[in-house]
């Protein structure tokens, strides 16, 4: 498809820009044809709002749509980041800051995929450019015998509610997945007030209540900082919860949990760990509280040659190195008198999960300095009893459009400095896969939108009208941004977020 050419004149009249700071980027605007006058993006979580904010900037009378399948915005730093972080979560103020530009409107409780497609966006001329954010709204599987049976259960309790069946609150999906793997990515969701309906949630308490008074010890299978976070929650106390913005119920069941102990297992050692040392280095200081103890057997901890070689090219790693040694140390030091623990298990892959028994392969590490494997030694496997394993090695994106390409091996949409293809352009986690901080989504939305303006192109079936059209019929559904304020509001009046889709619509006065 080709962009319409636009007379200089009328480039500075639609871009508002001013002729006497014509400037390199200006030119290539004016050259490219591509004056843009409306872009949808979709998702918005800091890959949707960091793209907003530079399309605003760069194009000086676009539009942005930002479209959001839930009824609040923010994604993961809403709803990923953990609640004892506020200062991390506290960006959404800027984001919040951005949506009041007289040039951005938010629709959310749209979702691409079931509401609108790509095709309904650009063939039908709703907008010039789409920017898919939508992260990653999946997770990474362990392959471990055991594990299909959480996912088949799931899926029967998935269809169940399709089928309108009422739960059986009592001991219901408590019992359908109780001898299953849960994802890290269920429990941050359910933790930090992820909206559903209070059916689902009612289900999501019974779950976590039988999960967590089960048995005195969890496992986090995973080495990055998702898991970290899963294990200050599963051994904070509900004064610690109390203080952050978590529901209610939530602080309630966490408060009356039985564990005592969290072991975080990695197959591989602390060097290929993808903890940070801002993380790692937070667990030491509420260890030296005395919120909870850690451990970590000095066998596990100790490094191969390789291994060596690997953090002694690494700054970072080194510096590491020094919190490792801190927390091999801790056993002896006043932390230790805690009753509660966090494990590392270093060395040690899970191989199956059967009635509440999770098996543990010993590993060792074989191979060159930064191509080290994990194998297993072969030696007898350690069976843990516990009620719940979390499963945390990694988020993954999936393919929403059919008009639109996926990389099903690297769960991204695949692009050129993210130009997809011509109209569709792609941001965030979902263009470059689940890692980075928020930050990281800053930088990568400098360059999509940099890309932007070199390589985006009017749509020639491009109506002003047309986007509203396309929306109007949901109108009924939709969240704007007055309704996001209006649930802002109440949640800084009572202290803690919201999370039934029946409330939010209470409190922004939707009809049920
Ligand atoms: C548990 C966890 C904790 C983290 N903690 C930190 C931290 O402490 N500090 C830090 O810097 N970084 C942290 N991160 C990383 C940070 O959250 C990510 O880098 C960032 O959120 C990725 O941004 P994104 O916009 O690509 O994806 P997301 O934040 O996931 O946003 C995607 C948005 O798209 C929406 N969406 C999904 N599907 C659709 C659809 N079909 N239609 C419309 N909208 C859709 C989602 O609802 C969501 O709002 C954490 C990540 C996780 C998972």
């Amino acid at each position: 498809m080709f962009g319409e050419r636009l007379g200089l004149e009328d480039f500075f009249i639609l871009n508002g820009a001013c002729p006497f700071s014509f400037c390199y980027e200006c030119f290539l605007l004016y050259e490219c044809g591509m004056a843009l006058r409306r872009v949808c993006i979709v998702g918005s979580g800091p890959g949707g709002f960091y793209v907003a904010e530079n399309v605003l900037q760069k194009f000086p009378s676009c539009r942005v749509e930002m479209m959001e399948s839930l009824p609040v915005p923010f994604g993961l730093v809403r709803f990923g980041v953990a609640p004892d972080h506020p200062e991390v979560k506290a960006v959404s103020k800027v984001f919040s800051k951005l949506a009041q530009n007289d040039r951005f409107r938010f629709w959310g409780n749209v979702t691409l995929g079931a509401d609108v497609s790509v095709k309904d966006l650009v063939r039908n001329g709703a907008c010039d450019a789409v920017v898919l954010a939508y992260g990653a709204s999946e997770d990474r599987l362990l392959g471990i015998r055991g594990e299909e049976v959480c996912l088949e259960e799931q899926a029967a309790s998935q269809k169940k509610k399709k089928n309108n069946k009422k739960m059986d609150e009592r001991s219901g999906s408590a019992q359908d997945i109780s001898n299953s793997i849960v994802s890290a990515r269920d429990f941050v969701a359910w933790y930090n007030g992820h909206p559903r309906p209070q059916s689902e949630l009612d289900s999501l308490d019974a779950i976590f209540t039988a999960r967590l008074t089960g048995s005195e010890k969890a496992v986090v299978v995973g080495n990055g900082n998702v898991a970290l976070d899963c294990a200050r929650m599963l051994l904070a106390n509900s004064e610690y919860l109390g203080k952050y913005d978590c529901p209610p119920p939530v602080v309630d069941i966490l408060g009356r949990s039985t564990i005592q102990e969290v072991a975080i297992v990695g197959r591989r050692g602390p060097i290929q760990s993808s903890f940070t040392n801002k993380e790692l280095r937070e667990m030491l200081d509420l260890a030296k509280s005395g919120a909870f103890a850690l451990h970590v057997a000095p066998e596990e901890l100790a490094l191969n040659d390789a291994s060596t070689a690997e953090k002694d090219a690494d700054r970072p790693k080194k510096r590491q190195w020094d919190l490792w040694t801190q927390i091999g140390q801790q056993a002896s030091s006043a932390a230790a008198g805690s009753k509660k623990r966090c494990t590392f298990r270093f060395l040690t892959s899970p191989t199956s999960y059967q009635d509440g028994r999770l098996s543990l392969q010993p590993c060792v590490l074989k191979g060159e300095p930064n191509r080290q494997r994990s194998v297993p030694t072969g030696s007898e496997p350690e069976i843990v009893s516990s009620s719940l394993v979390l499963r945390s090695i990694g988020y993954a994106s999936k393919k929403l459009d059919a008009d639109v390409p996926f990389d099903a091996e690297r769960r991204i949409v695949p692009s050129d400095r993210g130009y997809v293809q011509d109209h569709v352009f792609v941001s965030g986690w979902l263009k470059r896969g689940p890692s980075g901080i928020i930050g990281t989504n800053k930088w990568d939305a400098d360059e999509t939108v940099q890309t932007m303006v070199e390589k985006a192109i009017q749509n020639s079936a491009y109506c002003p009208h047309r986007f509203d059209e396309l929306l109007a019929p949901l109108e009924g559904q939709i969240f704007r941004w007055s309704d996001v304020d209006r649930i802002l509001e109440w949640e800084a009046l009572q202290g803690y977020k919201i999370r039934s889709l029946e409330a939010m619509r209470k409190v922004t006065g939707k009809s049920e």
